[in-house]
């Protein structure tokens, strides 16, 4: 007769911290896996440079450049960059494209606030550039930190220059100013959503003048003079370019125990980093393998870099035909992790989530069956077989996974590319990292879970 603890442990459902699960060896490979992830975090703050980064490190693990035209043989990388944007890498499996494909699908932007194409104006002897945020944020986070600027500017005659500015020790950096609190009680009135208003995120570029009583927009004049001898670029030119402001921190281990990481941008890259590894670590599939590093999830997946655009289908359609398939025959085989963050519960706002459907901090990768709002609105809402498939996939091997919705039901909501990808007639679940305080510009994941992560993909690229 088992014991009500024993019937207990094999009736019930209930996740546990990865560390109770896992080997101390396996931590330590966790926290080593989270070195390299930390060092991408800060230098991948955008989708171009995120892209960037991950073809480099292709083209140094021998992927080539996808053609179109070749047809390729089991064991081939390819790699295919869309408008520098997003990236797409393959490895060509053994088994014929007509049984379908096994794409795990990441974004690598990330909420930030972009500079409005003619953002530079002076007031008050003072130089600022105009903003126009992108995705969703809370715009009280971003006033009174360090940021810096990322992007590119295409100039008059075409060529273009890239800019990275305030990363680096010794770099200047940029700020939006906030109101001090002595003088804040008409600011305190507002609500918090409107505490700082979009048209208030002006960040402050510069403040020295030319030495002159006489004129105006002398500040103004001697920043596009620093800008003029530093990138050649005139004041024109920012209405071909896509700069974007973002904090200025590194990517830092949290709490004496180091086992988590606060950071910008975890979101998404905490899912695209581990399956960017994956597709590196990935010889000789049996399916063909393809991860793709997406553009413009946080602004709802429109624009030819994001998902709702037909690159990703029109790559698998280049595979299909050098094969002599229709790229339908091979979608409707195909499987997919949609590998996107969800919530971490927060032990301090824990009236927005529902304890038993939420993930929680340390109890590895989360599968979302739907995301979505209002009653299941705009979303994939995984079959339970595909479910059931991947339970058992991550249970073979060990790796520790736990469910979540984004927070209570009539809480809120979110979405993923998940149903973009459903919508190619694919077999798609989300899976991916719990994350606490999503879309802040300090988010924190925890290092074991991002490991798992790294670890689902693995083995969802080798079954
Ligand atoms: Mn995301
Ligand atoms: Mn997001």
């Amino acid at each position: 007769m088992a014991t009500f603890d024993e019937l207990k442990n094999e009736l019930f459902y209930k996740p546990k911290h990865a560390v109770n699960v896992i080997t101390e060896s396996e931590v330590t490979k966790a926290d080593a896996f989270c070195e390299g992830y930390k060092q991408f975090l800060n230098g991948a703050k955008t989708e171009r440079e995120a892209t960037e980064i991950v073809k480099n490190d292709a083209i140094n693990r021998g992927f080539e450049e996808f053609d179109p035209y070749k047809q390729y043989k089991a064991g081939d990388k390819v790699y295919y960059v869309n408008r520098d944007k997003s990236i797409i890498l393959a490895v060509i499996g053994k088994k014929g494209l007509n049984e379908g494909v096994k794409i795990a699908a990441a974004h690598i932007d990330s909420p930030r606030l972009d500079l409005k194409p003619n953002p530079l104006y002076e007031s008050d002897e003072l130089a600022l550039f105009k903003t126009h945020y992108y995705g969703g944020i809370k715009k009280y986070q971003w006033v009174a930190i360090p940021l810096a600027l990322h992007g590119v500017v295409v100039k008059a005659d075409g060529s273009k220059v890239t800019v990275k500015i305030g990363e680096e020790e010794g770099e200047p950096r940029f700020v939006i100013s906030d109101i001090l609190p002595h003088l804040g009680a008409e600011q305190g009135k507002r609500t918090l959503s409107e505490g700082i208003q979009g048209e208030e995120l002006n960040v402050i570029v510069g403040s020295r003048p030319f030495r002159n009583d006489e004129g105006s927009e002398l500040v103004k004049l001697n920043i596009l003079k620093l800008l003029n001898e530093k990138y050649g670029i005139k004041e024109a030119d920012f209405l071909s370019a896509e700069l974007e402001v973002v904090p200025a921190f590194k990517a830092d281990d949290i709490g004496f125990d180091r086992g988590l990481i606060g950071s910008y941008g975890h979101d998404d890259r905490v899912c695209a980093y581990p399956a960017a590894m994956a597709a590196f670590d990935t010889e000789n599939p049996d399916y063909t393998v393809i991860t793709v590093l997406t553009d413009k999830e946080e602004t709802g997946s429109d624009g030819n870099t994001g998902l709702q655009s037909s690159y990703l289908k029109y790559f698998i359609a280049y595979l299909a035909k050098a094969n002599g398939l229709d790229v339908f025959e091979v979608l409707s085989k195909s499987e997919c992790l949609s590998a996107d963050v969800n919530s971490a519960y927060d032990p301090t706002f824990n009236s927005v989530f529902e304890k038993n459907n939420t993930s929680y901090l340390n109890k590895g990768v989360v599968i979302t069956k739907y995301t979505g709002s209002r009653g299941k609105g705009g979303t994939s809402d995984a079959s339970a077989e595909y479910m059931g498939k991947i339970r058992r996939m991550l249970d073979e091997d060990g790796i520790v996974w736990q469910i979540g919705e984004l927070g209570k039901v009539d809480a809120g909501g979110g979405g993923t590319v998940a149903k973009y990808i459903a919508n190619l007639d694919v077999d798609v679940v989300d899976l991916g990292v719990p994350v606490l305080s999503m879309h802040a510009p300090y988010e924190v994941v925890s290092k074991l879970d991002v490991y798992m992560a790294y670890r689902a993909f693995c083995k969802f690229f080798k079954q």
